[in-house]
């Protein structure tokens, strides 16, 4: 039978290859492993899942000529199909509740069960933000505790809560180095940023209005000190420095730097993207940093990936601490109040504004604080300590089958970096990532940083057990020795997924985003 003439979904050439996955049986599904056509391909325009009846008394001249005149287009599914197609989609994903999820820099841990069923209560869940503020001081006591614990791990003095992500963080903090600065009348513009920095720093920092230069590293990975004190003048506005930085290293060097630019009058931006592999061992405060973003996503778990939500409260120093935004929530005798621009009594002329119109992400605050309360100060330390031992079990087992350049520099902190320099004739870091997808793994985080070519950034987390590390270990061992002898079926992974490889430019540019047939 001629399957595309039955009037059932078509069979999709993959790659251009009818022979691929997708072709041995009638519907294209292989057991649990299901096809899944496009929304518009299993819809019509002309079917609909919902009846409305048509608006009466619909006064187009009121809506000024807005008034939709022709349909736009959009599938009309049943609720069953509408589900079932989300459920297929979903099912195609990778988890953090799947496997072992190696992403670099992006610290994706385990999120304990008890962090949902905390921000699932009604009383955080179902609350609006314009509530009279009687009546949800527990909310605005989670908020303020949570701060608390910002301010006590990290040896700050003030917080900001808002910030909706680690860039929304740097912005934040950066903003308060201007405000302080047009307070001083001192219009200075630079901002140095490290080699291995985050792609989102040097961003942030020319979103804000600042010219950004960069800081060599040195050969075991860290930023050149000699080369940023040489750079430091009037015209330095701050540095940001990811500590420990994109390397998987501890910048020792961080406290000489940071009394080299407060003396020269500048600021202190610290990118704490990465203090999972140091919460509870070091107070970033007594490092001399102003002001540092915390990824709650990363370090204190909560679900992230895909554009999920993330949050990045901001901790401040004296210095900063007046320019910090609004709202912020104070414990009084009466209980919490909400600090805003007309509190009685209150003047925070200083301050640089808002970073959202409320108070950030109260789902990720609760999960964060059920997060921090649950594991305790010794806790916390030892989700640090378990972090740097797992990322250093990885870095040691597998040193002799793929290039670790900065190996001798030390232990690693919470991360372990490889490069592709002993991969054979043709071989790529892309071709080892698409090969852990066939064995069932997310890939690693790859070429990046990018002081190191072809970088592998593997950021297992303290919550693998050694059995699961084990096993992602013999999966990288064995791709990694076809890599070193030029295995150039490499090039073919993966073969065992929904999809072959894809032509990533193509698929970027030029989405194709409706069946067009064979
Ligand atoms: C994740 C990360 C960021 C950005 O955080 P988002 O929440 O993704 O905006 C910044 N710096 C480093 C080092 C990171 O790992």
């Amino acid at each position: 039978m001629n399957i595309n003439e039955s009037g059932w979904r078509p069979e999709r050439p993959i790659d251009g290859d009818k022979v691929g996955p997708g072709a041995k049986t009638f519907t294209g599904n292989r057991a649990l492993m299901l096809e899944e056509p496009l929304i518009f391909e299993i819809g019509g325009a002309d079917t609909t899942g919902v009846d409305l009846p048509e608006p009466r008394n619909l006064d187009s001249d009121r809506l000024g000529g807005l008034a939709r005149t022709t349909p736009i287009g959009l599938p009309g599914l049943s609720e069953p199909e509408t589900v079932r197609h989300y459920t297929r989609l979903s099912r195609q994903n990778y988890a953090i509740d799947l496997g072992l999820f190696p992403l670099g820099s992006c610290t994706m841990k385990h999120n304990p069960r008890l962090n949902e069923k905390v921000a699932r209560l009604p009383d955080f869940a179902d609350i609006h933000p314009l509530a009279p503020i009687s009546t949800v001081q527990g909310a605005l006591g989670v908020i303020h505790e949570l701060g608390e614990w910002l301010k006590a791990l990290t040896g700050m003095t003030a917080g900001a809560m808002s910030p909706k992500a680690g860039a929304h963080g740097e912005l934040c903090g950066l903003l308060a180095i201007r405000a302080a600065l047009e307070a001083q009348g001192d219009a200075r513009r630079v901002v140095l940023v490290p080699r291995s920095a985050h792609g989102t720093n040097p961003a942030t920092a020319a979103f804000c209005g600042f010219e950004v230069e960069e800081i060599p590293a040195n050969a075991d990975g860290r930023f050149d000190l000699a080369a940023l004190k040489a750079r430091i003048g009037p015209d330095v506005a701050a540095v940001m420095i990811t500590n420990p930085n994109t390397c998987g290293l501890f910048e020792r060097d961080f406290r000489a730097a940071a009394d080299a630019v407060h003396a020269a009058g500048g600021y202190v931006y610290c990118d704490g993207a990465n203090f999972n592999a140091i919460v509870g061992r070091v107070r970033p405060g007594e490092l001399g940093v102003d002001a540092m973003h915390i990824n709650l996503h990363k370090t204190f778990s909560t679900p992230h990936g895909g554009g999920g939500p993330g949050s990045g409260p901001v901790v401040f120093s004296d210095a900063l601490a007046p320019y910090a935004p609004l709202p912020f929530v104070e414990q009084t005798a009466e209980g919490f109040l909400l600090i805003e621009e007309e509190t009685a009594g209150r003047n925070h002329a200083e301050s640089f504004g808002r970073m959202t119109a409320f108070h950030g992400q109260m789902g990720m605050f609760t999960r964060a604080l059920a997060y921090i309360l649950s594991h305790g100060a010794d806790g916390l330390r030892q989700v640090s300590g378990d972090a740097v031992l797992n990322a250093n079990y990885i870095l040691r087992s597998l040193e002799d089958v793929l290039d670790a350049p900065f190996a001798a520099s030390g232990p690693c902190m919470h991360e372990a970096l490889f490069s592709d320099r002993n991969f054979g004739e043709g071989i790529s870091t892309l071709d080892v990532a698409k090969a852990l997808i066939d064995e069932g793994f997310h890939p690693m985080t790859v070429y990046f940083p990018l002081v190191v070519h072809g970088a592998m950034l593997v950021e297992p987390t303290e919550t693998e057990s050694k059995a699961s590390l084990d096993q992602f270990l013999g999966a990288m061992r064995q791709i990694a020795q076809r890599a070193r002898l030029g295995d150039q079926t490499l090039k073919c992974c993966p073969l065992e997924a929904p999809r072959r490889r894809l032509d990533e430019t193509l698929a970027a540019r030029q989405p194709r985003l409706v069946w067009q047939g064979l």
